[in-house]
């Protein structure tokens, strides 16, 4: 039988180049809000390290900024976030938001 050598590595690219390789359609009303008052009480901050598009950004004094533009509608930051209301959730209106395209 003939045994088949996988690569299993990814090739090497930045954030801003695999970010550079999907197109955004914004919508001018923001999809995802994050009340910033819920956040103050947060010991993990977990959507900053989650978030795949980095849109999280934690301020100096424990509070947390956050940009919908980017997002990738992933989810990711409502199933890691444990603070009851921190986060509201939605889908962009229909026809925008995220456009992944081939490089
Ligand atoms: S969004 Fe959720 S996980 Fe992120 S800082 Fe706020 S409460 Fe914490
Ligand atoms: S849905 Fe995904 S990409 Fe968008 S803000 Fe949440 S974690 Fe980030």
């Amino acid at each position: 039988m003939t045994h088949i050598e996988r690569d299993h590595t990814w090739p090497e690219i930045s954030f801003q180049d695999r970010m550079d390789t999907v197109r955004f359609d914004v919508h001018e009303r923001a999809h995802i809000t994050v009340d910033g008052r819920t956040c103050e009480g947060c010991s993990t901050q977990a959507c900053v390290v989650a978030c795949p598009a980095n849109l999280f950004v934690p301020t100096s004094d424990g509070g947390i900024v956050f940009n919908y533009e980017q997002c990738f509608e992933c989810g990711t930051c409502y199933l890691v976030c444990n603070e009851e209301g921190a986060i509201t959730w939605t889908y962009p209106d229909g026809g925008h938001g995220v456009v992944f395209r081939r490089t």
